[in-house]
């Protein structure tokens, strides 16, 4: 027997039309690419995204069709990311830092009817314009006064919006109906396109929102230093307004100092990004010997947060989230929210369970598979490759047959690369990207494991663990580091190493290096460093 009730579909739109009524004192404030704060309440941008989808149609958008946007996080940029989906188009936001390749390919690939970009990107987008498709209508995110000298027929954002008026009726979409689309940065292949859709996106969003109640509030303030182009930035763009929660978009600005100030002005109580990010804020509190006012939650994901990172924030009086998902995934799995006796253990214990990747979020069901094929238990001890299942993981990816076949075993589940264990209480511990763990003599050796020591020791800022490979163990793992002192005492390093590790799981070698090259999304990038060091001599390899 069915249930009785009414059936409407979860639309994005929706969350716009409830944060205009009921969260109107709350909203966005952004630090702009022009210079200087812009703030706009919730019922503002609720009348901006109306102008926008009336231009978008206007333009000769229709349901369906693809909307890029190359854009920082900001007020026009959230603009986008309801008055697209609103109207029933697509909003394909891009990476900016992906190599003009990439872009190249994803925007024929999306076949993008309307491109909207910040002005940064002007001069990149003339370069890279010959290779889009003809007939893309350029929209530069900014006003009169601001349009650039610029080879590009662009339109201006702020006039598109003038011409219209708000007078609009979001359309009754089925909630199955694309509404995001994002393209993983593809380390290896083309970059494959995640489709989400309304359901998809809404639920994520309330997903977040339950397992986050300390930020997703009324009156908080919230910092998505995670891009807008990465993965719906954590699901904040939505899970906020919902709440009720205001957002602070940093724009262009991510370097410690200006993140620390901004966040410092606008008393941010919680933010989210890759451990870069957390980083370079380390460095600016040590240097002003206090943490930003009101900063008491931090969100860290994308690639594993090390434990010393997530020491020094908790021992500033600053809670850590540490999160774990993947674009395929809305993004997000899993976050580390302890349970009130879990709160009470030791401190140590509680560093354990912190540094793991967290617990599953409802809705987001986790399995780990072995070698064989055969289901490992959630004991803590066993690892193999993590799959997941929910309403918000894809089902295979945007117009890629090839790739789509591959996504899913047998039973329906997403295979995600990662290797990982899970313990009895739900503790997600990624061992490694399935490339990235280094076998050596037919033992694995986690490159995060090695990390997590090796960014505990006072002369390492930061560092990555990468397989070399040996002539007899057929891999070694080699440690490329940047030190955090003139002279770092690479004795002390190993010997410090050696007190945590067995000795087969020591580097053969330390490196030092002035940087660690990054990936298009912000995290060390492991395939740059191994093709690096591919030939790289280890001592006493013959
Ligand atoms: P990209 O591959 O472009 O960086 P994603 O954000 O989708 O884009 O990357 C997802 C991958 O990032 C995961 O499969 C996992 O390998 C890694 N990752 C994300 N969060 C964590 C974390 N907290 N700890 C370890 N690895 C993580």
């Amino acid at each position: 027997m069915d249930g009785m009730m009414m059936h409407r579909p979860l639309r994005v739109a929706d969350i716009l039309t409830f944060a205009e009524e009921i969260h109107a004192d709350q909203g966005i404030v952004s630090s702009t690419v022009e210079g200087g704060m812009h703030r706009l309440g919730y019922a503002d941008m609720g009348a901006r995204s109306r102008k926008l989808a009336k231009a978008l149609l206007a333009l000769g958008v229709g349901i369906g069709d693809r909307v890029a946007t190359l854009a920082w996080n900001g007020y026009r940029h959230m603009e986008l990311y309801y008055g697209t989906p609103g109207m029933g188009a697509v909003c394909h936001t891009i990476n900016p830092r992906l190599s003009a390749e990439q872009m190249a390919y994803i925007v024929n690939h999306a076949d993008d009817k309307v491109m909207f970009l910040d002005l940064t990107f002007v001069p990149m987008v003339e370069r890279l314009a010959s290779q889009f498709p003809g007939n893309l209508i350029y929209v530069i995110q900014t006003d009169r006064a601001h349009m650039p000298d610029t080879t590009l027929r662009a339109l201006c954002y702020e006039e598109l919006l003038a011409a219209q008026d708000d007078g609009y009726d979001w359309p009754d979409l089925s909630e199955e109906t694309a509404c995001g689309l994002c393209y993983t940065s593809g380390t290896t292949g083309h970059p494959k396109g995640a489709l989400y859709s309304h359901r998809s996106m809404v639920l994520h969003a309330l997903m977040v929102g339950v397992c986050m109640p300390y930020c997703m509030q009324p009156g908080r303030k919230v910092l998505p230093v995670v891009p807008m182009f990465h993965a719906n930035a954590w699901g904040l763009a939505h899970a906020a307004p919902m709440a009720g929660a205001s957002l602070v978009m940093p724009g262009p600005h991510l370097d410690g100092a200006s993140v620390f100030d901004l966040m410092d002005g606008e008393e941010v109580f919680s933010a989210w990004g890759v451990p870069t990010v957390w980083l370079g804020l380390m460095a600016e509190i040590e240097k002003r010997g206090r943490v930003p006012a009101g900063f008491g939650e931090v969100v860290i994901g994308g690639s594993a947060a090390p434990a010393s990172m997530i020491r020094f924030y908790e021992d500033q009086g600053v809670s850590v989230c540490h999160a774990w998902g993947m674009t395929e995934m809305s993004p997000v799995g899993t976050l580390g929210i302890l349970s009130p006796s879990m709160q009470a253990q030791p401190a140590r214990d509680r560093l354990r369970l912190k540094s793991s990747q967290g617990r599953r979020m409802f809705g987001v069901d986790l399995k780990i598979v072995g070698e064989h094929g055969t289901r490992q238990p959630h004991d803590g001890a066993a690892t193999g490759e993590l799959f997941v299942r929910g309403s918000t993981v894809v089902s295979g990816y945007y117009a890629n047959e090839e790739a789509s076949a591959a996504a899913l075993d047998d039973d329906g589940w997403f295979g995600t690369g990662d290797m990982a264990s899970i313990s009895p209480e739900g503790f997600l511990t990624i061992t490694d990207r399935a490339k990235d763990l280094i076998k050596s003599g037919g033992e694995w050796i986690s490159s995060i494991d090695v990390e997590n020591m090796a960014m505990a020791h006072p002369d390492i800022a930061n560092c990555a663990v990468i397989a070399v490979p040996h002539p007899k163990w057929g891999e070694r793992p080699v440690l490329v580091a940047v030190p955090a002192v003139e002279a770092p005492n690479t004795d002390a390093i190993m010997a410090h190493l050696a007190e945590h590790l067995a000795k087969w799981q020591l580097p053969d070698d330390v490196v030092y290096v002035d940087e660690l090259p990054l990936t298009a999304t912000g995290k060390v990038s492991k395939l740059t460093l191994r093709r690096q060091y591919a030939d790289h001599e280890l001592p006493g390899a013959v």
